[in-house]
């Protein structure tokens, strides 16, 4: 396998690497600001790879990606609307580009070259600030239609009432998301969500509480998802899933309520990611190749 060019967009710094068969060759990043972010990325892409030895760059973005048309569909983090960037990277970088949504990417990486390796049929719930999602069935990516598929924090907890930042109310997002337990945590007077994991490894009650609810939100999600799509695995990766064996009990617990028929069928697993967060430019590096 050649080289393959991978490029994580986060909030305020470009990551690109190159890649060989999942092995990070070379890394950079830099730092950009919205309104340059085309000339940054070509930029970048200019310096982790002046012998133009790669083909394709594959490109992560958070938000809601359309690979089909390039587009970025609505990052609101960045702020982007329908941003059509790869038909403006393109002149300028003289390769193929296949953009895609970070998530997607870091499910993909785990996939290929991570926690992911030995399944067929798996998702990616990377728990962060937000909740972002990956599906690969029958050991292909899903991107639906437009590519603004496998958004599974946007999955419906049963019973949930707290609106979401997307607009819908009862997401995942909005209840089991980083962001939505420092406001819990906040609401039971711990500073942050470190406190209230703190808390609930020394045994504290209401932490421990905190996190079961948390962890059966994530469960519920997962058996409902696994009754459409029928998954051997769910990898949990995302800043905030190294709270994992916080509220790996109550995610069991929400995912067997929610599955059907869990006595007589295999159910699936959870398990930790292990890319970290090079995840999202081994991912998506090893996609543009494989689309090339
Ligand atoms: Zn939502």
């Amino acid at each position: 396998m050649a080289l393959a060019l991978g490029i994580d967009i986060g909030g305020t710094k470009i990551s690109a690497a190159l890649v060989r068969y999942g092995e990070i060759v070379k890394k950079i990043e830099i730092p950009f600001v919205r309104e340059g972010i085309v000339d940054e990325l070509a930029r970048a892409i200019a310096e982790i790879d002046p012998d133009q030895s790669t083909e394709s760059v594959g490109i992560a973005c958070a938000g809601l990606i359309d690979s089909e048309r390039g587009l970025i569909t609505f990052a609101g983090n960045l702020d982007f609307e329908n941003f059509p960037l790869r038909d403006l990277l393109a002149p300028k970088i003289k390769r193929e580009i296949a953009l895609t949504n970070d998530a997607s990417a870091a499910g993909w990486g785990e996939f290929r070259y991570g926690a992911g390796k030995e399944f067929s049929h798996m998702a990616l719930l990377a728990v962060g600030t937000g909740i972002g999602g990956a599906l690969i069935l029958n050991r292909s990516l899903v991107l639906g239609a437009h590519g603004l598929g496998a958004e599974l924090g946007h999955l419906n907890v049963p019973g949930a009432n707290a609106t979401c930042p997307c607009g819908l109310v009862g997401c995942v997002e909005a209840v089991a998301s980083g962001r939505a337990m420092e406001r819990k945590a906040q609401e039971l007077g711990f500073a942050h969500t470190q406190a209230l994991a703190d808390a609930a490894r020394a045994g504290d009650a209401k932490a421990r509480q905190l996190f079961d609810e948390m962890g059966w939100a994530i469960g519920a999600i997962s058996g409902r998802l696994t009754n459409v799509v029928d998954l051997e695995a769910l990898i949990i990766g995302g800043g905030f899933g190294a709270t994992f064996d916080l509220w790996e009990s109550g995610a069991q617990r929400g995912l067997r309520e929610n599955i059907v028929v869990p006595a007589l069928r295999t159910v699936p697993i959870f398990k930790r990611a292990q890319l970290g967060n090079d995840a999202g430019v081994i991912g998506v590096a090893d996609f543009a190749y494989g689309k090339r």
